[in-house]
């Protein structure tokens, strides 16, 4: 019965030059969406307004959530389209539609046309008077309450005639492609995928890099990793991730560096990496899934360890969050049963024991002198060697 959708977003920020940037980066985005969706449709921007036309049959239930996916819609308004036969045509088509969306619910309501030609024959004051006064004709239970009607029936006259009443809520924030791109940071765990989608939907393009261990890290782990990023992909479009074979600098850290800072070390490296790769590949921050505390690895003096090496901003999402807000969130976009999933994505032979949990960074610096320029070449590898998967 719809043959259209009209979606709104959100309008701060969105004034000037960047209305534009926004509004093409929510088509883009949109477009995405619906490609893997049954069906023929048209994405089409005009006056200030988004509409997606359906060019075929379609599921209105795959439709709708594939929209509930784009960032920086805030509304998703079904559409019935009507061919512009004259206002009796009009008045009994907007009768059955009332008729059949609520059927004997008898709504406050209130009418609210809208003349986006002008040479319709009536003003949009008179079509509000006239529709409304038709349907309390036809519904003598019905009343207009005009400050908050329960029935907004709005009528828009274009070359053919819009009619919806009807708000699907949207995931809000931005559309990905407004704000620049970033680097993830991915691994199989739950905290990632929820700090990548989280960044994104301020309107971030992501790319991911994930660190695998081969053979101490299996096949099966690396494919978690690909399938947590697809399912992050329905939300940000396509993800460029970079599988970096970190096994030798790993061993190679556990030769020659104290166990107990291995964990600090290794994260250092992997954020050199990670940051080498998004200079190379055009982002401009870093993501992680840290959380303050969660781990001997992410109390304060350990990330102020780890960040020391970057000079990109790092964006921690999750930074004060608590594992079951994390959770909520990973189950809410899926990832969560994938994330589950038992195959180790870093080796246990790896981790202390007793890791630091108040690393100094000297001493670290220290131990890391101990790496020569051996590590540097390493590194220079295990980048060049980086396999690219491309992701959704
Ligand atoms: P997660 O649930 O995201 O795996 P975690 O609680 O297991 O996080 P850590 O293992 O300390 O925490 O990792 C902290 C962050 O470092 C992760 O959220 C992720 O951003 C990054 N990270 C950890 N391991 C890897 C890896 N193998 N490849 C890429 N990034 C990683
Ligand atoms: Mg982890």
């Amino acid at each position: 019965m719809f043959q259209a959708f009209l979606i709104k977003y959100g309008e701060i920020g969105i004034k000037g030059k960047n209305r534009y940037l926004f509004e093409d980066a929510l088509v883009n985005q949109i477009k995405h969406a619906l490609k893997h969706v049954e069906g023929q449709f048209r994405v089409t921007k005009e006056q200030g307004r988004i509409y997606v036309e359906a060019l075929e049959e379609y599921d209105f239930q795959e439709v709708t959530e594939a929209l509930q996916r784009v960032f920086g819609i805030v509304g998703i308004c079904p559409v019935v389209i009507l061919e512009d036969q004259g206002f009796e045509k009009l008045a009994e088509d907007v009768l059955s539609y009332v008729k059949e969306q609520y059927p004997g619910k008898n709504p406050t309501f209130k009418v609210h046309a809208r003349r986006a030609r002008k040479d319709y024959p009536m003003e949009s004051m008179e079509i509000n008077r006239e529709l409304g006064a038709r349907i309390l004709e036809a519904f003598p239970d019905m009343k207009v309450d005009v400050h908050e009607p329960e029935l907004l029936l709005c009528v828009e006259i274009r070359q053919k005639i819009y009619l919806y009443s009807e708000v699907l809520p949207g995931p809000g924030g931005m559309p990905v492609g407004t704000n620049g791109k970033s680097m993830l940071l991915l691994s199989g765990g739950i905290d990632s995928p929820v700090a990548g989608y989280m960044v994104a939907k301020r309107g971030v393009k992501i790319d991911a890099v994930y660190f695998h261990a081969p053979p101490y890290t299996s096949e099966r782990a690396k494919q978690k990793v690909i399938d947590l990023a697809k399912k992050v992909s329905r939300y940000t479009g396509p993800i460029y991730l970079y599988v970096v074979n970190f096994t030798d600098i790993q061993l190679y850290i556990y030769e020659k560096c104290p166990h107990d800072e291995l964990t600090i070390i290794m994260r250092r490296y992997m954020m050199r990496i990670a940051e080498q790769i998004a200079r190379n590949t055009g982002s401009l921050g870093l993501i992680t899934g840290e959380s303050i505390g969660q781990v001997a690895s992410q109390t304060v003096p350990s990330l102020a360890a780890t960040n020391e090496v970057c000079t990109m901003p790092v964006f921690r999402p999750l930074i004060a969050f608590d594992k079951e807000d994390i959770v909520t969130i990973s189950k809410k976009i899926d990832t969560f049963e994938t994330s589950i999933q038992p195959f180790e994505d870093c080796c246990t032979i790896f981790v202390a024991k007793h890791p630091v949990t108040k690393p100094n960074v000297n001493v670290i610096r220290r131990s890391e002198q101990r790496l020569e320029e051996k590590i540097d070449q390493m590194v220079d590898t295990a980048i060049r060697e980086a396999e690219l998967v491309i992701v959704g």
